[in-house]
């Protein structure tokens, strides 16, 4: 089968032929359909100091997808040839502290598709069935090629209590949009979005924003002015894992806020922790998705009017994935879907 691989260390990446994934008793192989370029991929094509400790090559990459099962393990009594599905892209141990507690989002064990284990940017991709999501019907397939990064932001979109709640959306990327479309259909009232490119800001309208500032023209605490606001933001959702945008917003937060943060920033960033004191705010941590209760969420806010498909600006062949990326890296774009059906 044709896949998207990291043959060696260093930059680029090769369409090529490769085996089989092997279906073992608990696996499900699935035939991809549509894939989704994530931040992620960008940065093992690249190959910056993140990717060349965390990636061993060769490694097919990619981990958004959605497709079809054409084969199950013999173990396997519930899913079957033909189901739509999309895959939790966090493989856990089942066995530590928190898996056996049915905590699996905060397995330390994890291993990411398409970083430590072959992923989806190929024809056909395998995974444990208890990784695997079932989509529900109503579901749209571009829709459904993004779960992973739209967990991603309902996770962290949920994080907090939103309904009535001012909430700032820091970076409008892929996510960023997504978020500020769940804190929207989640009932806040002024959900803003700072970011820096105009392409996005334009997105982040579409998506549901009801404000966009560009953080190098406006400050936060103008914003706030203009919109009336006393006390500042009651939630935070730090997407961009810029420091400085991450120390503006903690300036810029009520007291007994809450920030959730998903951003990963490329170094240490200091704060002032006496805000924190004193304001009684809450930080926390997001990493993947809750499994499946974001994904149960996800399914629901689709159903009852949610719409993603806005933050989906670019749709390619598998066969055109330089385009693609290209495409991904250039900032005028949000999500960027590649085709592997043709
Ligand atoms: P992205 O890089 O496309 O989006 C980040 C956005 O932040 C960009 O649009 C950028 O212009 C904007 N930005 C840069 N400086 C800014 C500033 N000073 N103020 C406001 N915005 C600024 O990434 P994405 O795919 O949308 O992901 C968002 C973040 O989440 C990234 O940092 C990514 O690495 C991280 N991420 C985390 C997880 C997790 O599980 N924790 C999963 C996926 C992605
Ligand atoms: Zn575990």
């Amino acid at each position: 089968m044709l896949a998207l691989v990291k043959v060696a260390p260093g930059p680029g990446l090769e369409l090529r032929d490769v085996p089989m994934p092997d279906v073992g008793i608990n696996d499900v192989l699935i035939r991809v359909h549509k894939t989704g370029i994530c931040g992620t991929d960008l940065h093992i094509d690249a190959w910056d100091n993140w990717a060349s400790t965390a990636i061993r090559p060769p490694m097919v990459i990619g981990h958004e997808f959605v497709g079809e099962i054409v084969d199950v393990g013999s173990n396997v009594s519930d899913f079957h040839p033909g189901d739509l599905v999309s895959g939790e892209g966090h493989v856990t141990c089942g066995r530590c502290r928190h898996c056996m507690a049915g905590q699996r989002h905060l397995c330390a064990n994890t291993v990411g598709l398409g970083v430590n284990r072959d992923g989806a940017f190929a024809e056909q991709v395998v995974l444990p069935v208890t990784n695997v999501w079932h989509h529900w019907p109503g579901i749209d397939e571009e829709s459904a090629a993004i779960f992973d990064p739209f967990g991603n932001a309902v996770h962290t979109a949920l994080s907090f209590p939103v309904l009535g709640e001012d909430v700032l959306v820091v970076g409008a990327g892929p996510i960023g949009l997504m978020a500020a479309a769940v804190a929207r259909h989640a009932g806040a009232r002024f959900v803003v979005a700072s970011e820096p490119n105009p392409f996005r800001r334009d997105l982040a309208l579409r998506m549901g924003a009801t404000h966009v500032v560009d953080p190098a023209a406006t400050s936060l605490a103008e914003v706030q002015r203009k919109l009336g606001m006393v006390e500042g933001f009651d939630v935070v959702m730090e997407m961009s894992g810029n420091a400085t945008a991450l120390r503006d917003a903690l300036a810029n937060m009520a007291h007994g806020g809450g920030m959730a943060i998903l951003g990963i920033p490329t170094d240490e960033i200091p704060i002032d922790v006496g805000k924190v004191v004193f304001n009684q705010l809450t930080l926390r941590g997001i990493y993947g998705r809750e499994m499946f209760e974001t994904w149960y969420k996800m399914s629901v806010m689709l159903r009852s009017g949610l719409d993603i498909r806005p933050a989906i600006t670019h749709r390619f062949s598998y066969r055109d994935h330089e385009a693609a990326f290209e495409a991904a890296a250039s900032g005028e774009s949000g999500k960027v879907l590649m085709d592997w059906t043709e």
